[in-house]
């Protein structure tokens, strides 16, 4: 969802943030320069600007991206996001998280990225088709099913990823359906996909708070953000008896002490295009609502809302990041020391992408999973990451995030180092 205030115009940029997170977990397991200098860089950076005719008979020029940051492991994974304020800085760190966030969940991808500056919420149904179709033939030099593999992000979803997959298909003659995950259905998606992002961070969100001693259905919850992930996370949340005092959009927030219905927040929206409005609850701003009182906050919208400008404020003792980067250094520094635990994105949105990893091995086998196949080894593989970085941040005594980096860095180098450099 589209919150114009976080966008990071200053420096340092996103990027400048994903290296300090980095070099903090670099330090910590002494990774050696030269391969501090690798991981630090994008293996590609790809920057097109591309025509397309639009309802009115004018033709606008878009620019876009598809970065690769390391594909070491295999073929390179990640979305594609559709939105203003999108720029190669903001492209380059969601794609080096792309790298770390597979090798903490263990799946033989690398790390990708792409986005196209521009607003889908004023864009017909055709112009965005013919948008999402020349930018996948501008992208096809680097994507493919063995070689690097989009899916949904921001403002993309199942229909633009069919497009993708068309578009990508009709330059081969034959149907490809591994280029892309997030597909719809009916041409190879997966069961279980459309809610594996929200799915996932429920799951890591209930091992988090059985660490916590924190009783789930006596607890409450706020959903920064409302879409994909965030509408998802909150109705899994509210069904399990957890209190979801708020949520939002990119156009408000809407909070209330008792509790909100989720399935009737999802029915408003629904029928009137936002969550504002709804009957009950009182209106504010998502700046407003990340610093209500509740025991759980899931930022599920964009990069950098809690900054050091907030992280004092925030009442949650659990923050788990259904969005990719919401949390500043400074902010993370100020939480830990305030003894707030986060779980960082990597491993707290991972479902996604995992569940992607399944949809890509379903196409290349041709043999689908039932939804409870999905789940249960979604499940498996959520549960069992949140050991490996709890442990870690146990070992090193740092806080999740630096862990999660130190388990991703740490095999991300390994085989890096047994594959060589080249020549
Ligand atoms: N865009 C999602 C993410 O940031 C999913 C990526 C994927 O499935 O490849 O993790």
């Amino acid at each position: 969802m589209a919150i114009s205030t976080s966008v990071r115009t200053h420096e340092p940029s996103l990027f400048d943030v994903a290296v300090e997170q980095f070099s903090i977990a670099a330090d910590v397991i002494g990774l050696d320069d030269g391969m501090r200098r690798v991981l630090s860089h994008c293996r590609r950076e790809l920057t097109v600007n591309f025509p397309v005719e639009m309802d009115d008979g004018s033709v606008q020029v878009f620019t876009g991206y598809r970065v690769h940051h390391n594909s070491g492991p295999g073929p390179t994974k990640g979305g594609i996001r559709f939105h203003p304020d999108v720029t190669i800085e903001e492209v380059k760190a969601l794609a080096m998280w792309m790298t770390w966030k597979c090798a903490v969940v263990g799946l033989p991808y690398g790390g990708a990225k792409g986005g196209v500056t521009c607003n889908p919420k004023v864009m017909s149904q055709n112009e965005l088709q013919n948008l999402t179709r020349r930018f996948t033939t501008e992208i096809s030099l680097l994507i493919g099913p063995n070689r690097d593999i989009p899916a949904p992000d921001v403002n993309t979803n199942p229909q633009i990823m069919a497009w993708i997959m068309d578009t990508y298909s009709m330059h081969h003659g034959y149907s490809i359906p591994g280029v892309t995950t997030g597909k719809p259905l009916i041409l190879g998606g997966s069961e279980g996909r459309a809610e594996a992002t929200g799915r996932g961070t429920v799951f890591i969100t209930q091992e988090a708070a059985s660490r916590l001693n924190l009783d789930l259905g006596a607890s409450s919850a706020i959903v920064q953000g409302f879409g994909n992930a965030g509408s998802v996370a909150a109705r899994l949340l509210h069904e399990m008896g957890v209190k979801v005092v708020g949520v939002s959009d990119s156009s408000g927030a809407i909070y209330s002490s008792d509790g909100l219905s989720i399935p009737d927040v999802i029915a408003h929206k629904a029928r009137t295009g936002s969550v504002g409005g709804y009957d009950g609850a009182q209106g504010m701003t998502n700046e407003e609502l990340l610093v209500q009182p509740c025991d759980i906050l899931v930022p599920a919208a964009l990069e950098e809302v809690i900054t050091e400008h907030n992280a004092a404020d925030i009442k949650a003792q659990l923050v788990v990041e259904a969005a990719n980067g919401p949390t500043t250094p400074e902010a993370d520094r100020i939480l830990y020391d305030r003894g707030v635990v986060v779980v960082p994105d990597i491993l707290a949105n991972a479902g996604g992408v995992t569940v992607s990893y399944f949809e890509w091995v379903q196409a290349l086998q041709a043999f689908p999973w039932t939804e409870v196949e999905v789940n249960e080894r979604l499940h498996r593989i959520m549960t069992r990451a949140f050991a490996a970085v709890y442990e870690t941040a146990q070992r090193y005594n740092v806080h999740m995030r630096t862990a999660a980096l130190c388990l991703a860095i740490q095999r991300v180098a390994d085989f890096t180092r047994v594959r060589g450099i080249y020549p």
